[in-house]
């Protein structure tokens, strides 16, 4: 996508919802960085249903390391991964009360040390929170930005790049927001809604799907797996089990 379509497509984006923000509820930095934490494999939804009961009994660093993995257990039970969700905001919790004096740090490099704390939460943070120009990269941007020519990449962190390099200024702030909220509720996996698409003229996508056309199954593709140059040779004949094992080691290679 040239520089001009670039542009224009953050353009109809902001002119569309000219104050985006995080679907997820919270009233600090400390509050949108459990939250994040917990959204992992989880909906929005059911996390602020979550924070809804949690925050009214501990919504600082402090609070939550009182509280313990057994205390917090029962207010993020009904979501995936609830232990160890538990595990990372009781240890999150501890480090910034005794190396960050209670606050949530503004460096990648901190917020990454947190358990439970990865790039793109750490990205959300620095985003929403202190409103850094940095661009997170979750499954919907990852998809929209391949699909649509904007920032094609094999990986979250090559978008990521070419996202934060090519983005105009004025957008960057909020660019994130923009693209999450479009693959979640426009450009969405399975059965992209092109025909209600404001970028639709802009977007390079070939299988659109537009009404009178039938689009091709969604790729498989998942954000940070790259597939290898050329398939692996088929097994030698007569020697059977080294093949299998010689498979099972491809397939281990393709999910990293
Ligand atoms: S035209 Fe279709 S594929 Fe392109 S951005 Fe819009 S919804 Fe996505």
């Amino acid at each position: 996508m040239n520089e001009a379509a670039r542009r224009e497509f953050f353009t109809r984006l902001r002119a569309a919802d000219p104050h985006p923000r995080s679907e997820l509820d919270y009233a600090s930095p400390f509050e949108l960085l459990v939250a994040v934490v917990l959204s992992a494999q989880s909906t929005d939804k059911g996390v602020n249903r979550c924070t809804a009961r949690l925050y009214p009994v501990a919504n600082t660093p402090a609070a939550i390391a009182s509280l313990g993995v057994e205390g917090v257990t029962p207010f993020i039970a009904s979501l995936g991964l609830y232990r160890n969700k538990a595990k990372a905001l009781v240890g999150l919790a501890g480090i910034l009360e005794r190396e960050h004096g209670g606050e949530v740090p503004r460096t990648r490099e901190a917020l990454e040390r947190l358990p439970g704390v990865g790039r793109k939460t750490a990205n959300v943070v620095l985003n929403v929170a202190f409103g850094e120009p940095v661009i997170a990269v979750d499954t919907h941007t990852f998809r929209v930005a391949n699909r649509t020519g904007l920032a094609p990449g094999r990986d979250v962190v090559e978008v990521e790049r070419k996202l934060e390099r090519t983005t105009p200024e004025e957008f960057l702030r909020n660019a994130h927001h923009w693209l999450i909220l479009h693959g979640r509720y426009v450009c969405v996996a399975r059965s992209p809604k092109c025909g209600e698409c404001i970028v639709a003229d802009l977007c390079e996508f070939k299988d659109k799907n537009l009404p009178g056309t039938k689009p091709k199954a969604a790729p498989k593709a998942k954000p940070g797996v790259r597939k290898p140059a050329s398939p692996p040779p088929p097994p030698p004949r007569g020697r059977q089990p080294m093949a299998k094992t010689s498979r099972a080691g491809a397939r281990r290679g393709r999910a990293r």
